[in-house]
């Protein structure tokens, strides 16, 4: 086998890599984003291409694939926080530590996420061509470096073991909507096209506050922003209550 011949001019100490894409998505803040692709299927996305990618024959023969892999930058904070060898994934409470390459973390020497998520077709109008998605952990904005298909018969491994994250709690909060939340459901959401019901399901459901909040008091008041509303819910031993969803323009 040829080894690296360490003083070759040629090989590349840095790489330099230009987005062909940005994410629009429901999450304008990183607090509530699923930790993980396809936990909220209702989160769905637009990944708006740029010249000069944003030519239908660069995509054909993806209509058959249900899935992609995006290669993206977790380009909030993590491009200038430089990296640790040890992080702590919210997963494990926030308490324990694991090395960096053990962990999904966007903290990374190269901060550079790999997300597989739902494919929902290719659209052409004014604004361009864009994918539709579904199941994105992504932050609105967030650029995409590449897109693959999602192979089945390679990349599902059904007999891989799960290392720490096999003892993972997974327990979902049910989630309910106080009769204020109700109403302002249907007027943020007037005919369902948001899925805004789904999102905040989903999102909220998965508990999106961070490990060490277990011990917080009861029924105190947390707020997620999801497609532009500030969503306000309590926790009870029993459930999540959505108590007022309010659209930013008119937040007070
Ligand atoms: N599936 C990816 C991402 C996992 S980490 C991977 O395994 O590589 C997911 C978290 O990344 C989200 O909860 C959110 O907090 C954060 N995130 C998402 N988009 C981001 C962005 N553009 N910049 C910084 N952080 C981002």
């Amino acid at each position: 086998m040829a080894s690296t011949e360490p003083k070759d001019p040629d090989w590349p100490k840095e790489v330099h890599f230009r987005p062909i894409g940005r994410i629009c998505s429901p999450f304008d803040e990183k607090f509530g984003i699923p930790r993980q692709a396809r936990l909220a299927p209702a989160a769905r996305a637009r990944l708006e291409l740029l010249p000069p990618y944003d030519r239908e024959e660069a995509f054909s023969g993806l209509e058959g694939f249900s899935h992609l892999w995006l290669v993206f930058v977790f380009h909030q904070d993590c491009l200038t926080a430089g990296w640790q060898p040890m992080v702590r994934p919210p997963r494990l409470g926030g308490r324990a530590k694991v090395g960096v390459f053990a962990s999904r973390s966007p903290y990374r020497p190269n901060p550079i996420g790999l997300s597989a998520v739902r494919y929902h077709g290719l659209e052409r109008n004014q604004q361009g061509l864009a994918l539709h998605l579904g199941g994105v952990d992504l932050l609105n904005g967030t650029p995409v470096l590449d897109i693959k298909p999602y192979v089945p018969y390679a990349d599902a491994l059904p007999d891989a073991s799960a290392g720490f994250t096999a003892a993972l709690d997974d327990r979902r909060w049910p989630v309910v909507f106080s009769d204020q939340a109700s109403q302002e459901l249907a007027s943020a959401d007037p005919g369902g096209q948001l899925d805004l019901r789904a999102l905040i399901e989903q999102v909220i459901g998965l508990d999106p506050r961070p490990g060490y909040m277990d011990r917080y008091p009861q029924r105190d008041t947390f707020a997620v922003r999801l497609h532009g509303c500030n969503i306000h819910w309590q926790i009870d031993d029993q459930h999540a209550m959505v108590t007022r969803i309010i659209p930013m323009h008119s937040a007070h």
